[in-house]
This record gives C-alpha cells, structure tokens and sequence, in this order.
C-alpha cells in the first residue's frame, strides 16, 4: 500500500495547469503514476474528462478538487478527496469561493501600476484558460514571459505575497465550510502542502486542532513545495493528530513545476496512507467486467 504510485494533487487548463485534463492523464501515466487524481483550485469541470482519460490508459482515480480557504487572514488550500463532483453543496460553495477572482485580480493589476508594471490584467488574461479561475499563477506566468521577474519564485517573492504590491487580502471559504462541503460530497478532507503557510507554531496547531474539529481527516506530507525535514514535521504531526497521509506533486506546467508527476518519495510505513480511507471512492484501473446476462 506504501509502495503504491500515488499522485493526489495536480492541475489541469481548468484552474492554472497547462495541460488540458487528457494530456495531464498521459503525462501521469507516462511517469507511472498507478493511482491519479486531479484537483483543480475550486473546480470541478475537469473531473469527468479526467475519470475517461484514466480509464482509457488503465490507471487508478479519485475525483479531487483543492478549495482555497481564508485561515487567520492567510490562504489556505483543502484538497477534496473521494468527491462526488455531482454534489450541488459543493457545486455551489466552490460558485461562491470562484465569484471574487475576477474582482481580485484587477486590484493586482492596479497594485501592480503602482509600482509601475502597466497591463497585468490583461496580460494575465492572455494566460487563462477558464475564465472564471483567473489566479496568481497567470499573472506570474505573465510577469516571466514579459521579463519583469526570473522566475515564479521571483514573482512571488518581489509582488504577490503579503505586503507586496500584487496581493490582495481576499475572503476565500471558511475553513470548516470548506471541510463541510468535502465531507457532504463523501471525500476526506486533507490539509494541502502545510509548509507553505507562513504560520507560527500557535497558529499551526490551531490549524490543525481546527481542522480535525471539523472533521477534516489527513494532511499532504510529501509534496513539490516540502523539505525533507517538512516531510519528517509534518508526518509527526499527522500522527499527533491521527491523520492519514497523502503524496502529490501539486504539479501545474512541464518546465514550471519542480517535480514531475509522481516523483515523490514513498510514504513512510509508520503513515496511514489516505488512499486507504478512500478505498470505495476509487474508480479502479481496470472496469468491473460487465454483468452476465440481460
Ligand atoms: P491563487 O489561487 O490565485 O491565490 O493562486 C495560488 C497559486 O499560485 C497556487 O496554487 C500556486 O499555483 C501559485 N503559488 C502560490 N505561491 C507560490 C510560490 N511561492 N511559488 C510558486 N507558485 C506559487
Ligand atoms: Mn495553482
Ligand atoms: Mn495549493
Ligand atoms: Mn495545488
């Protein structure tokens, strides 16, 4: 169960990957990945494109989706596992979450004039594929092609974390809606790369004491953005927390990302893989033979 490929977070042209839902299922199946789920930011349109591509090439799915949430004035992601993309609950709360990108999006642009880089809006637009998921990934895209910054850590170092001129405070989900919509659809609701919050250790364990309040049953210990010593912090605190453990590469572009679909480490043998409170959720490799008879 460990050794199992599993690759539990990447995105498609739905949200900000640049590969549409079939090619990122070749790309992930190309790589070995053995069990795939797609999680698009607050989306679910990619889902059934995914489901058919995994079938045709014999791999193992989960429907996903990663919810952003507002946690002590922070970003905060949830990834969904297990979902059913047909729930409205969750259809509607992830409506709601996508309604002020838009919105945000021109206040970037306008703290970017400030400093005097013209056009962001629409140079980030020229990146978006879904235009209701404008997000901080096409203004970096955006700001590395016209040569204001190097790269995406570049970016987001100089202009689109807190106090820089690109970020917008924005009210995305509240952590337990968030988890409530998770658990209604029949997933498990799993902190995605905890590294990433620029938490101190209070705020850190109230996250998690939260978290698991409202039922919310795993953390992301390997992931593109983690350490090796981020991957040992936070397998003891799934454990402190009796959290299972997921692995995904949160993987977006070829070239972009760090770490290609699937390359991830094993999943410690003391960790409760995820995958095996989702055992009913996954749609297998190979379909059911059809029922004999009429
Ligand atoms: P948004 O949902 O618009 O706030 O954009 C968040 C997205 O920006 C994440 O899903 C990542 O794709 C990207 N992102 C956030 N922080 C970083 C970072 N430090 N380096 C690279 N990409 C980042
Ligand atoms: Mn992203
Ligand atoms: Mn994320
Ligand atoms: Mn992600």
């Amino acid at each position: 169960m460990h050794l199992l490929n599993a690759d539990l977070h990447s995105h498609s042209t739905v949200s900000d990957g640049t590969l549409d839902p079939e090619a990122l299922a070749e790309q992930a199946a190309r790589q070995g990945v053995e069990l795939w789920a797609l999680t698009d930011h607050d989306e679910l349109d990619g889902l059934p494109r995914a489901a058919a591509a995994a079938q045709r090439l014999g791999m193992a799915w989960l429907a996903g989706v990663e919810v952003s949430v507002t946690f002590a004035g922070e970003t905060v992601h949830v990834l969904g596992l297990g979902i059913d993309p047909t729930n409205e609950a969750l259809q509607r709360g992830l409506a709601q979450v996508r309604g002020g990108r838009e919105r945000r999006a021109r206040e970037m642009a306008e703290g970017l004039a400030r400093v005097g880089i013209r056009g962001a809006f629409e140079g980030a637009q020229g990146y978006v594929s879904n235009p209701e998921l404008i997000s901080r990934t096409h203004f970096a895209r955006w700001l590395v092609d016209t040569g204001h910054c190097r790269d995406n850590a570049d970016v987001f170092r100089r202009y689109l974390t807190s106090g820089r001129p690109g970020h917008v405070p924005h009210r995305w989900a509240g952590l337990g809606e968030a988890v409530g919509w998770i658990r209604g659809a029949g997933g498990v609701a799993c902190i995605a790369h905890p590294a990433r919050y620029p938490f101190n250790a209070t705020v850190e364990y109230a996250l998690f004491s939260e978290f698991v309040a409202h039922g919310g049953q795993a953390v992301e210990v390997l992931t593109s953005a983690h350490t090796t010593a981020d991957a040992a912090k936070y397998a003891d605190l799934a454990i402190e927390f009796g959290l299972a453990a997921s692995r995904g590469s949160d993987f977006h572009a070829p070239g972009e990302s760090r770490v290609e679909l699937g390359a991830l480490p094993t999943l410690s043998g003391r960790l409760e893989p995820v995958w095996q409170r989702l055992a009913d959720r996954i749609q297998p490799a190979v379909p059911p033979p059809a029922a004999i008879g009429g």
